[in-house]
């Protein structure tokens, strides 16, 4: 694996966290702010900045990478749900390792991000 920026929350997180799911370069976590009754983030293990560097996968990690988001989704007992990726502060982006919320459990509405 390249080296890790040391300073990333969610590459510690990779490293460390309670992961709700854990597969093929990916991993899932739960938000520690909910904005559903269910709301988890899925994460590269590796690090890419934002979903504006996404040419950085290639073709087939890209593919796997949209297959963990609905698998998790699956995984968390999900069958509707929002996914959702904040892109740079202007866009809602808070932490710069590239993630994609996952959001369900009650019919969702403007509030839910
Ligand atoms: P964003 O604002 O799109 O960058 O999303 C960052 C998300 O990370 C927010 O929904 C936060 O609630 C969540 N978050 C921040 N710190 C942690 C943490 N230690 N564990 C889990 N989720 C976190
Ligand atoms: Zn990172």
């Amino acid at each position: 694996m390249p080296p890790q920026p040391d300073d990333c929350l969610f590459c510690m997180l990779v490293r460390d966290g309670d992961h709700v799911h854990r597969a093929d370069g990916f991993v899932a976590i739960n938000d520690i702010n909910p904005l559903a009754p269910v709301h988890v983030l899925v994460l590269p293990e590796r690090h890419v900045d934002t979903f504006r560097d996404v040419s950085e996968f290639d073709a087939d990690e890209a593919k796997r990478m949209l297959e963990f988001v609905a698998e998790t989704a699956r995984v968390v007992g999900l069958e509707d749900y929002r996914v959702v990726v904040n892109v740079g502060p202007g866009g809602g982006q808070t932490v710069f390792h590239l993630h994609w919320h996952i959001l369900g459990g009650q019919t969702l509405t403007e509030r839910n991000l």
